[in-house]
């Protein structure tokens, strides 16, 4: 299709509009970077001045634009507004612009070896069938990036911005599947491995080998399906237990630890504080990926405290005892569903002599295969880092990753699939590495290690984004096409 300025024309409205939209979430990411470590409302008090509490007037408050209608000083009392503000208002709109450009617009503008090339294949069904998905993208790294800031200051992950992307995520993605197949129907059968017919002989485009944007249970494997609601069921149960005191919370004498240990220390106060750290703590070796510092109201020292706690492989038993309920569950859903299927609709037929899959007699509804690929994504995400964090306490005797990060990864796979989520889990550490290794060039000395929230996002941004790309470059390689799962 050549370029005209029809075609351009829908593309660049939307790119206009994903640019406002991205604006007004950065707006809101600042609001809750400022108000959720003070413990404040979102929606009140109005934004004001926090140097003479002047309110806000509509126009001031309009993204970017306020800023320099302001000139960056408040129209009362003159105090410096910080540049924080516009730069994170124009980062998200960027990103969200960025976003849509890769998936929809660029290739929408014509199509060539460049325009599509970062395109995941689920964008192919075209924005109007599948902004549910982009609007889950969108506003899980608008999540991220308060995350991002508000980790790499206080090295904590208030929840609700882990839990708001994890419940639009099972809205969004199961409430699309439900109108896809009310309207359509069901997928019917397999094009290749990349897409599906839907039951009206609609070309349904999804991940790789999936039928949706994200890794869900197919049309085939019901003991997927039981193992997600087989663990949900579990997860909701440990927390009842939990609730009412059958399982123990974990570090929950932390606070009082600390604060002995404080008062302890406090004839010390003149040894070099550092060392103090060191020297106190059983063990001197502390894993590469916590080291939460840069406390903002503390000094290192106080965020240091909690290497020295000496508890935390009695502490693990605790959270093992939280996770064996889920982890037992998932494992009997896995039995049970299959064998539920047998007893009520008759046996497993055949072997699919392509993916070896037994096929049921009958096939995973789609709203139900998606519901499973959410709850699986949030499930497998969480579980995967939460046993990194358990055998690395264990290993070390130190708390090894914050249970923020267990919660973080869970509401990303919930968002993007399980695989996603942990590819990006992993890659955080290289992101971690570069980042020191940058620090050390720029500054000539080793950073600050940041806490590993901020890593894990960023390394999610680049697995979602940079995946169709390296597809393209694997597949011009070897000549064959690559659909990385
Ligand atoms: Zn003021």
């Amino acid at each position: 299709m050549p370029m005209t300025f029809y075609t351009l024309l829908v593309p660049c409205t939307f790119l206009l509009f994903m640019f406002a939209y991205g604006a007004c979430v950065g707006s809101l990411v600042n609001v809750l970077v400022y108000r959720l470590p003070r413990g404040m409302g979102v929606v009140r008090p109005a934004s004001k001045c926090p140097n003479c509490g002047t309110k806000l007037t509509f126009r001031e408050n309009i993204p970017i634009l306020g800023w320099l209608l302001l000139r960056g000083k408040c129209r009362f009392c003159k105090q410096p507004i910080s540049v924080e503000y516009p730069l994170v208002e124009t980062a998200v709109a960027l990103l969200f612009a960025t976003l849509y450009l890769l998936f929809f617009g660029l290739p929408e503008m014509g199509r060539g070896p460049w325009f599509d090339l970062l395109q995941p294949e689920w964008a192919l069904n075209g924005l109007a069938s599948s902004w549910p998905e982009l609007v889950v993208i969108m506003l899980l790294f608008g999540a991220l990036t308060a995350v991002t800031l508000i980790d790499a200051r206080t090295a904590q992950i208030p929840l609700v911005l882990v839990w708001a992307p994890a419940l639009l995520a099972l809205v969004f993605h199961v409430g699309h599947a439900i109108v896809v197949q009310v309207r359509h129907g069901g997928p019917v059968a397999e094009l290749g491995t990349l897409g599906w017919r839907l039951a009206d002989g609609t070309r349904w485009m999804a991940a790789p080998g999936q039928i949706w944007s994200i890794p869900t249970a197919g049309i085939h494997h019901w003991w997927f399906v039981g193992m997600a609601l087989g663990g949900t069921v579990g997860l909701g149960a440990a927390l009842v237990l939990l609730e009412i005191g059958l399982v123990r919370r974990s570090f929950a004498d932390y606070d009082e630890w600390e604060a002995k240990a404080r008062a302890a220390a406090g004839g010390r106060r003149d040894q070099a504080e550092g060392e103090q750290a060191l020297k106190c703590g059983e063990d001197s070796v502390l894993p590469e990926v916590t080291a939460p510092e840069v406390v903002a109201s503390g000094t290192a020292t106080d965020a240091e405290m909690w290497i020295q706690y000496p508890f935390a492989r009695r502490e693990m038993l605790k959270e093992m005892a939280f996770v064996a309920m889920p982890l037992a569950l998932a494992i009997v859903g896995m039995w049970l569903a299959p064998w539920l299927v047998e007893r009520v609709y008759g046996p497993y037929s055949r072997t699919d002599p392509f993916s070896m899959d037994r096929i049921p007699p009958v096939n995973v509804p789609l709203w139900l295969s998606v519901l499973s690929g959410v709850l699986g994504g949030y499930l497998i995400g969480g579980a995967v880092v939460w046993g990194v964090r358990i055998v690395g306490s264990l290993a070390f005797g130190k708390e090894a990753l914050g249970l923020g990060d267990v919660h973080l990864v869970a509401a990303i796979g919930a968002c993007v699939g399980w695989i996603d989520a942990i590819l990006g889990f992993f890659a955080a550490a290289f992101v971690g590495l570069a980042w020191t290794l940058l620090g050390a060039v720029l500054r000539g000395r080793m950073g600050r290690t940041l806490p590993y929230g901020p890593y894990i996002a960023v390394a999610t941004l680049l697995v979602v984004v940079g995946k169709p790309g390296i597809e393209w470059i694997l597949e011009r390689l070897s000549g064959v096409p690559i659909n990385l799962p």
